[in-house]
C-alpha cells in the first residue's frame, strides 16, 4: 500500500502552531507554557519555540502569576496589551466611535474618540482616517488591524454593506476597505451581531462558550449565532437577519422596503416610538430610558407590548437553534432585570417548553466597542495561518 505523506513547509507549520496558541490565549486568557502544552498537544520545545517567536513579534507578553504556586513560579503568557494594538470603529447614523485596545482586548478609555457622523460617504472615510490616526498618537505599539462595525445587512463574501437601513450612504460600500486604502492598516468590515458573539465568548465561562446566540436590538434586531464554538455565517455571511422576518404584512414600513418586519416591533427604537406616542412628543432614547426607569407603571402597556414581541423573536431563535443562552444587547428597553423577567415570562407562553427551559435569557456583558475589538482580534488570528482541524 502506498503511503500518502503530506509535506508541510516548516514556515507554514510554525504559523499554524502560532495560530493555535493565539486562538487559545485569545479565548482563555493568560496561561502558563505548561498549560499551553497540555491544551495544544504540542511538545514542550515546540511550545517554547512558538511562544518565543510570538513574544519576539510583539504579539504576546509575559507576566508574573497573581499568586505564584508553591515552588518555582512559572511566568504566564498572554495576548500583548501594549506592543500590539487594534482599533475598533463603530459607524452609527448619528455618531461614530473609535477605541484603541491591546491584543488582549482591553480598551484604553482615555483614547476613545467620538465624532458626529459626516453627511457624505467621502467625508466619513476622511474623518475616520483622521480620528484613527489621532487616537494612536504617542503610542509605541504597532497597529495590527481596525475592526469597522456597521449595523446593517452585510455580505461577508463580497465584503460589502448590502443595506444599512439607518445610514443608506453605506449601501453597496465597504468603509473598511476604503479606510484601509487611506490609513495603510488592515481593516475589516464586521457585522455587529457576529462581533458581539465574539466579545461575549471572551467574557464567558468555558462551559458557556460554544452554543449561544445574541440579539442586538439597539438599532434593528439582528441575531448572532455561535454554534459548536463557531460563528454561523451562512453562504454570504447574511445569516441571522431575523429582524426582517415579516410577521405583519400590513404593518409599518421597514427600512428594508417590506412591511411589518419584526424589527419594526421589537427593538429599542420601537419602545422609543411607543413611549413618545404616549407622551405626545418625540423623545430621545436616553429620555425614554429614564422615564421607563422612574415611572415603569405609567408605561406598563408599552413595556408589555415590546416584551411580547421580543419574546416572539426569541422563541423563533430558541426553537430553531436550541442555544444554552440567549443574550440580548439593548441600550433602552432591556436595561433592567425586571424587563428581562417580562421577556422571560412571555417566552414561557410562546416558546417550546423544552427548548425554553434549556436556555437562559440574559443581558449581554460586553459593549459594541468591545465587540469591534474582539472582531478584529478574531480576524487577525483567523488569517494568521490555515487551521488544522
Ligand atoms: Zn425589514
Amino acid at each position: 500500500m502506498r503511503s500518502t505523506k503530506i509535506r508541510v513547509e516548516p514556515a507554514l507549520l510554525r504559523r499554524i502552531n502560532e495560530r493555535r496558541l493565539l486562538e487559545f490565549l485569545q479565548i482563555s486568557g493568560p496561561s502558563s507554557r505548561a498549560r499551553l502544552r497540555k491544551i495544544s498537544g504540542l511538545t514542550a520545545p515546540t511550545v517554547s519555540k512558538v511562544v518565543d517567536s510570538l513574544l519576539e513579534q510583539g504579539l504576546l507578553e509575559e507576566i508574573d502569576p497573581v499568586r505564584p504556586a508553591m515552588g518555582r513560579p512559572g511566568r504566564l503568557v498572554r495576548m500583548a496589551s501594549a506592543s500590539a494594538l487594534v482599533l475598533g470603529v463603530l459607524v452609527n447614523a448619528d455618531r461614530c466611535t473609535i477605541v484603541v485596545a491591546g491584543l488582549d482586548g482591553r480598551i484604553d478609555d482615555h483614547r476613545t474618540r467620538h465624532l458626529v457622523t459626516p453627511a457624505t460617504y467621502q467625508g466619513l472615510i476622511a474623518a475616520l482616517d483622521r480620528e484613527c490616526r489621532a487616537a494612536l498618537v504617542g503610542l509605541a505599539g504597532a497597529p495590527q488591524g481596525i475592526g469597522v462595525v456597521v449595523d446593517g445587512l452585510i455580505n461577508d463574501r463580497e465584503q460589502e454593506v448590502v443595506c444599512c437601513a439607518n445610514l443608506h450612504m453605506l449601501d453597496r460600500r465597504n468603509p473598511a476597505r476604503d479606510l484601509e486604502s487611506r490609513i495603510g492598516v488592515r481593516c475589516r468590515l464586521l457585522k455587529g451581531t457576529s462581533a458581539l458573539c465574539l466579545s461575549e465568548r471572551a467574557c464567558s465561562d468555558a462551559a458557556d462558550r460554544d452554543d449561544f446566540c445574541v440579539f442586538d436590538i439597539t438599532t434593528g434586531i439582528g441575531l448572532g449565532i455561535m454554534s459548536g464554538g463557531s460563528l454561523v455565517a451562512g453562504h454570504s455571511g447574511m445569516a441571522g437577519e431575523i429582524g426582517h422576518v415579516v410577521i405583519d404584512p400590513d404593518g409599518s414600513l421597514c427600512g428594508c422596503g417590506n412591511r411589518g418586519c419584526l424589527e419594526t416591533l421589537a427593538t429599542d427604537a420601537a419602545i422609543v416610538r411607543l413611549v413618545s406616542t404616549k407622551a405626545g412628543t418625540a423623545l430621545a432614547p436616553d429620555e425614554v430610558a429614564r422615564l421607563l426607569e422612574e415611572r415603569p407603571a405609567d408605561f406598563a402597556c408599552e413595556i408589555d407590548t415590546v416584551a411580547n414581541r421580543l419574546a416572539l423573536a426569541a422563541s423563533m431563535a430558541i426553537n430553531i437553534l436550541n442555544p444554552t443562552r440567549l443574550l440580548i444587547h439593548s441600550r433602552v428597553f432591556l436595561v433592567s432585570e425586571a424587563r428581562c423577567d417580562a421577556v422571560r415570562a412571555a417566552l414561557k407562553r410562546l416558546g417550546l417548553a423544552a427548548s425554553v427551559d434549556d436556555c437562559r435569557v440574559e443581558r449581554t456583558r460586553s459593549s459594541k466597542e468591545q465587540a469591534a475589538v474582539a472582531g478584529i482580534i478574531h480576524e487577525i488570528t483567523q488569517t494568521w495561518a490555515p487551521a488544522l482541524r
